[in-house]
Order: structure tokens, then C-alpha cells, then sequence
């Protein structure tokens, strides 16, 4: 099991103790104490009053502390700490021969690289570890998340205990990943707004929302790539769906400036069972895959990847008929534009060819790979998106024969696009760019409009995939207010704010607003299918979605 400490790291005495205080309520198992942040300090009392067992530390400016020290007043204030009881002590590597043991305080020897990766990063953790002290912590700073790779096989050979952390936003996802792969504890913030590390969680959400204490071994792993991604509410909302199921599962969040195939690749080797994609990323993982459903081919994005491990494992996926049909779609040998015999158009601007559907990657480095697990590509968002249009007409059959205004011609709306020219609608495709927007339409036998054109259209739901609307610009509205149509309904797919003007809008003119969140959370439960075969339960995960997002 590992442990969660909640660096204290505040200028006084009385500051620290309460400060204390509010990590254990937190839920914090112990806290660091870093006397370098203290511009006076009483260790008696410190130690009198702590709470929790501590970590007391008091580090150099060069080594990343905040004052300058004596050498001797540093390690002697250290080894004073360990008289009074602290129960451990951080010293830095090539300090700990001068700092005189006391009492039965652990020393954790510590490396911290602020500005990148050591070039011999086992290496050193071998030196480190056999210097005689009791726990091992190195710290380093990852430019992108494959740089922490060793970090996690560290954590799996280390022969006492080890805390490995990546640094900033990039080693984010180290801060959890360290305690599944054998860490022995891990740092979260007493509360959100004092995590003053990039990439650092609460304590309470490292406790509650991720299990930090429960992760093993045994715990499987899903995560989330895209960039930016720090505000995503996925992690959120999977993990909410995992602990109501039962499952000792942990979802991740990880900012991938570039390389993503690779990214996809090493993760599923190092034991990722599935991953969403997000923005910039949709297409890189379509290429990236090694087989594509029929939805994603057809999207020409995919924001799912199903890691297939054993080949039986896939051949009981082909014989289900899951690879071909993803829940409620009738299975497809191939999408076809309505009203052609051609296949789509490529889908927009990948980079790098994409397999065929049913078919293994013959590119080798664009997906394909001829070793280790497999990598299936899927979207979830077209039934998501869908569905809340269905159910706001009272199923797919009343859907069926309405008209539909799609704004939009971006990623969100080619899923949508696909989706509605299967489910019997009229759909009308509006964009700023026409060209796009009459690119998209030809592709699925839409109509197009401009955005100057719609006055005459008599929809019957509007759909917004622009961003418009969405934090921080919530005083943009896609469609001007007198022409929401009373009476239809209107689906916002931005859910950040979730009432926004377009839906404020259509409340006032008397039509019934859809929000974003819905198709947000199916399209996480569709995943969850796909990953585990057991059904998420959408209720709760819209509940951890709106909690996060300030809603409830
Ligand atoms: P995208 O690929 O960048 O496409 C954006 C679309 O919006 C394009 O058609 C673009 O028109 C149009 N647009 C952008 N700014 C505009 C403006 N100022 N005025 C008029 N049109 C504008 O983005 P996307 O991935 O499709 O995402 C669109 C939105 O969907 C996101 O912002 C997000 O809020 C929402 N979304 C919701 C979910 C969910 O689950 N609910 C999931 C993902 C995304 P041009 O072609 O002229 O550039």
C-alpha cells in the first residue's frame, strides 16, 4: 500500500502546525516539512504538535530549497529533527556521510534533476541505494510521459523502498503510476488550490477520485492522451464509474505534445488495457492502430484504443461481433456515403495511411506492429452524440425523418455527421467555412447552408460542434436567438458551462435545451464497454462530471 504526504510549505511555526493539521483532515498519512520555506522556525514545537508522521527537509537553494544554509547548520538541524522524534528526515545525495544519525527516524536520500532526466537514471538508483540509508526518492523532470518509462521499471526492481516522481506536467501521471508500479509513497496538495507543483494533485482526490492508497499490481489502467489536457474531466468521471463498479482500476490523464503512436505503443506495453484521445490526437491514433471499426474508419478520427493483449482475446472480440459493432449500430461490412457505391473520401488530413477495418496495418511505425499487444481503433462519439438527440425525441424511431441543423464541420461534427446520415434524418450542415462544411456535407449526403441562410430552415433540432459558447468566450453563441426555433430541441455538445447562452437561450424561446455533459459521459461508458465489457453507470459519472465542474 502506498502512502499520500502533503508537503507543508509556509513561512512560520503556527502557519505549519495548522497547516498540519488540515493534511491530516484531509486525509494526508504524513506531511513534509520543509523548514527551508520558514523564515523562523521552532523544530520542538513542530515536532510537539505534528499531527501526522513527518518528513522534515531543509534544502539548499541550489538544491531546489528556498534559503541559503550553513552546511554544518542544515545537517545539524536534521540530525536535531531525529533527536526530537521527526520519524524521517530528506537529505540530499552527497550529504548523507556528513549528516549524524539520531534516534530511530528514517533518512530518505534524496536526487532531484530540475531540468531534466539523468542520463543514467538505474545507474544512479543502484548508487543510491546501496549508501546505506532506508528509502531511496528521486525526482526528475520529463519533457514528454515516455521519458518516465524507467521510472516505473525502477519502481519495479527497487530492492527497498522508492519514491520516483516526474516533475511538471509532464511526470504528472507519475505522481499515481509510481504507487501501482511499487512506490513507496507518493506527494498530493492539502487542498487544490495549494498544489503549487504543475501536475500535483490534492490530497483528497488522490485518496478518493484515483485510490491512491489501493493501487497494486493487480490494478488495471486505462488513461486519457491529448494536449492540452490538464482541465480534462475524464479521469473524473472513469474513475467515479470504476469504484461504483467494483473494478481495481485507475484512469489517468497524460499531456502528449507529439509523438502519440509512440506514446500509445509503450504505454500498452508497459500494461495500459485502453485509452481515450482528445484533441490534437484523434487522427495520429487512427494511423497509429493496428485494426479500425468501421465507425472510427469512417469519422476518419478515433477516440478510443482498445490494447488487445492476447490474439484469443481478440479472436473472442471478432467472433462477439463487438470489433464490427459497437452497441445499438447495426453492424457495417464498410461505410458507404448515402447515395454512393464509394467508399469515403480519406478521412480529413490524417498523417500516415489507415488500415483498412478488419484488417492489420501492413506500415510498420504508422501502427502495425509486429510484436506486443495490439492496438484497436474506435470513436465512440458519433452514438454518443446520437443518442442524446434520440432521446430527446423519445427514441431513434421518432428521430428518424427530422430535420437537423448541425453547426459545425470540426472533429465533433464529422462524428455527428456520420452518426445522423445513418439514423434517417434530414441533416443540414452549416460552417463558417464553406468549403469545409460542403466538403463534410458531400461526404455524407448532407445539405449545406450558410451560416447567413438560415432563417428559412424549419429544423427540428440544432446541434452546436463549434466551441462557441464554451469557457472563457461564454457570451458566443453559434445561432442567433430569433432563430431557435420554439418548440425545437437544441443540443449543445459544449458542456463547459453547461448552461450556456445557446441553451439559455433556447429555454427562453421555448425550446428544450440538451446539454453536453450526456454525450460527454456515453461516449466515457461506451469506452468503459469496450475496455471491460461491463456496463459504467451513467448517472454517477455525469454526477463526478457536474461535481468537478463546479455544477452541483
Ligand atoms: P474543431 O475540430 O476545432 O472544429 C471547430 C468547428 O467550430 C469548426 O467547424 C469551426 O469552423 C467552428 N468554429 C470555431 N470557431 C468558430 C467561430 N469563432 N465562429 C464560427 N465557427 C467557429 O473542434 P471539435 O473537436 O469539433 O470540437 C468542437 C466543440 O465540441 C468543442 O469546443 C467542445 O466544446 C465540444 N465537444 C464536446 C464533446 C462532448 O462529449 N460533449 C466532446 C468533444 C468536443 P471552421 O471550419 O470555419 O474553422
Amino acid at each position: 500500500m502506498g502512502l499520500i504526504c502533503a508537503p507543508v510549505s509556509v513561512p512560520s511555526t503556527a502557519a505549519a502546525v495548522e497547516a498540519m493539521r488540515r493534511a491530516k483532515a484531509a486525509g494526508a498519512d504524513l506531511v513534509e516539512l520543509r523548514l527551508d520555506a520558514m523564515a523562523g522556525f521552532d523544530l520542538r514545537e513542530l515536532l510537539e504538535y505534528r499531527p501526522l508522521p513527518v518528513v522534515v527537509t531543509c534544502r539548499r537553494r541550489d538544491q531546489g530549497g528556498l534559503r541559503d544554509w550553513e552546511e554544518a547548520d542544515r545537517l545539524g538541524t536534521l540530525t536535531r529533527a531525529l533527536e526530537l522524534g521527526a520519524e524521517h528526515v530528506d537529505v540530499e545525495l552527497g550529504s548523507e556521510s556528513a549528516l549524524r544519525r539520531a534516534g530511530s527516524g528514517r533518512v530518505i536520500l534524496s536526487h532531484h534533476d530540475f531540468a531534466g532526466m539523468p542520463a543514467d537514471l538505474p545507474g544512479l538508483a543502484r548508487d543510491m541505494a546501496g549508501r546505506g540509508m532506508d528509502v531511496v526518492k528521486i525526482a526528475v523532470t520529463p519533457a514528454h510521459p515516455l521519458d518516465c518509462l524507467p521510472l516505473y521499471a525502477l519502481c519495479r526492481a527497487a530492492p527497498g523502498p522508492l519514491i520516483a516522481i516526474g516533475m511538471g506536467e509532464f511526470g504528472a501521471a507519475t505522481r499515481l503510476l509510481a504507487l501501482r508500479f511499487g512506490a513507496w509513497l507518493s506527494y498530493g496538495a492539502i487542498t487544490p488550490e495549494e498544489a503549487n507543483a504543475p501536475g500535483q494533485l490534492a490530497v483528497a482526490d488522490m485518496a478518493a477520485v484515483y485510490r491512491a492508497r489501493e493501487l497494486g499490481p493487480a490494478t488495471r489502467l486505462f488513461g486519457v492522451i491529448g494536449d492540452p489536457i490538464a482541465h480534462s474531466l475524464s479521469p473524473a468521471i472513469h474513475n467515479a464509474a470504476y469504484r461504483q463498479m467494483g473494478l481495481d482500476a485507475l484512469y489517468v490523464s497524460f499531456r502528449v505534445p507529439d509523438r502519440p503512436a509512440e506514446f500509445l505503443r509503450a504505454y500498452a506495453a508497459l500494461g495500459f488495457e485502453g485509452f481515450s484521445v482528445t484533441i490534437p490526437h484523434k487522427e495520429a491514433a487512427l494511423a497509429a492502430a493496428d485494426e479500425v471499426d468501421d465507425v472510427a474508419q469512417a469519422i476518419g478520427a478515433a477516440n478510443t484504443i482498445a490494447v488487445i493483449r492476447e490474439p484469443e482475446e481478440e479472436r473472442r472480440r471478432r467472433d462477439s461481433g463487438r470489433f464490427a459493432k459497437l452497441s445499438g449500430w447495426e453492424p457495417v461490412a464498410g461505410w458507404r456515403p448515402a447515395g454512393t457505391d464509394e467508399r469515403p473520401a480519406a478521412p480529413a488530413s490524417p498523417k500516415a495511411s489507415t488500415p483498412e477495418p478488419g484488417t492489420r496495418n501492413p506500415e510498420p511505425g504508422t501502427g502495425g506492429s509486429q510484436s506486443g499487444p495490439l492496438l484497436l481503433a474506435h470513436n465512440t462519439d458519433a452514438e454518443a452524440a446520437v443518442a442524446q438527440l434520440a432521446a430527446a425525441f423519445g427514441g431513434s424511431e421518432q428521430l428518424a425523418g427530422k430535420t437537423v441543423l448541425l453547426l459545425g464541420a470540426g472533429g465533433v461534427a464529422r462524428a455527428l455527421a456520420w452518426g445522423l446520415s445513418r439514423s434517417g434524418v434530414r441533416l443540414v450542415i452549416a460552417n463558417r467555412t464553406a468549403g469545409r462544411g460542403q466538403a463534410l456535407a458531400a461526404e455524407v449526403g448532407a445539405e449545406f447552408l450558410p451560416l447567413d441562410a438560415l432563417g428559412g430552415l424549419a429544423y427540428d433540432a440544432a446541434v452546436n460542434a463549434t466551441p462557441l459558447g464554451m469557457k472563457p468566450n461564454v457570451d458566443a453563441t453559434p445561432l442567433p436567438e430569433h432563430l431557435v426555433r420554439p418548440g425545437a430541441v437544441v443540443f449543445d455538445t459544449v458542456y463547459n458551462p453547461l448552461r450556456t447562452r445557446l441553451l439559455r437561450e433556447a429555454n427562453r424561446r421555448g425550446a428544450r435545451a440538451v446539454d453536453g455533459i450526456g454525450m460527454f459521459v456515453e461516449q466515457a461508458a461506451q469506452q468503459i464497454r469496450i475496455w471491460t465489457g461491463q456496463r459504467a453507470w451513467p448517472r454517477l459519472m455525469r454526477e463526478a462530471a457536474l461535481a468537478r465542474l463546479g455544477e452541483t
